[in-house]
């Protein structure tokens, strides 16, 4: 790998998703091109619908790609062999909105968090249990969640538990896919803030996924932002908050909740938005 290239680089990436025999195909990306650097936190927003998830699972290898390519550290991996799709998956992560796609409810908190250790084959019994209290801990928890099972704990919790799964391993890249679009905003800030310290501590790269345009600024260092499968704008994110370039890109800013009313009718005047932000 060069010096400048990305961790992640997609290009011209098409996706199309069949609907059976008398329909075309819905194209859910369309030549869309964009990178990530390491240790950075690229922000992809967009409202539903607009191909955010369909980004993601091409990078995780679960997307049907009909043209483009996506790079990982200058390898192409868009048709990695099954043997070497799993053994990405220690390098690239993902957490969902809703952590229960991730923590199976029959099995302890103690026992997910060990799969991972176990399927690489990266610590036995004991050495995973010890591993796993570290990782309860760095995520805000208590030791003692690892004989409890995910009903037990609140959903902020549970999002705790799906961090610490995914990042148990030390990947080098997390897929964050609407990872807080289904809590309470207190939750919400404090599952940001986790994040944020935690990608401090390990380095770790983020694709951070929301249709939530203030989420995104909070947490980008870089955004992409997707409307009906295509990339109208990239850059800064300071930049991109401050001095939107696409209509597209300034409706959905117009149409992001500020907290003080009087400023988001302000907010609101310019243009009428267009999008819906709801996921
Ligand atoms: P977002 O995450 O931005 O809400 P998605 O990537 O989930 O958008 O979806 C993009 C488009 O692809 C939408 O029109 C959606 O209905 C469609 N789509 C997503 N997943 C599938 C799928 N598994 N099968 C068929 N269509 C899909
Ligand atoms: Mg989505």
């Amino acid at each position: 790998m060069t010096v400048s290239e990305p961790l992640v680089r997609v290009e011209e990436l098409t996706v199309d998703y069949p609907r059976g025999r008398r329909l075309p195909p819905l194209r859910a990306l369309d030549r869309v091109s964009v990178t990530i650097s390491q240790g950075e936190t690229l922000g992809l927003v967009g409202e539903s619908g607009s191909g955010k998830s369909t980004l993601g699972d091409a990078i995780l290898g679960f997307a049907p790609a009909v043209a483009g390519a996506v790079y990982y550290r200058g390898e192409e991996i868009l048709h990695a062999r099954p043997k070497r799709r799993r053994e990405l998956t220690r390098q690239i992560q993902v957490i969902f909105q809703n952590p229960y796609g991730s923590l199976n409810p029959a099995k302890t908190i103690g026992e997910t968090l060990a799969e991972p250790l176990r399927f690489h084959r990266l610590a036995g019994a004991a050495a995973a249990r010890e591993k796993v209290a570290e990782w309860l801990e760095l995520v805000g928890m208590a030791p003692e969640a690892m004989k409890l099972y995910p009903s037990e704990f609140s959903g902020g919790q549970r999002q705790r538990i799906a961090i610490a799964r995914a990042l148990i391993l030390e990947p080098e890249l997390v897929v964050c896919d609407e990872v807080v679009s289904a809590l309470d905003l207190s939750v919400q800030a404090q599952i940001l803030n986790l994040l944020t310290s935690l990608k401090e501590r390990l380095g770790v790269t983020y694709l951070f996924i929301t249709h939530d345009m203030a989420v995104v600024e909070y947490m980008s260092d870089r955004i992409a932002v997707l409307h009906r499968g295509g990339v109208v704008e990239q850059g800064e994110a300071s930049r991109i908050a401050a001095n939107p370039a696409d209509p597209y890109t300034q409706a959905l800013i117009a149409a992001a909740p500020v907290p003080d009313p009087a400023v988001q009718r302000q907010r609101r005047r310019p243009t009428r938005p267009e999008p819906t932000t709801r996921n």
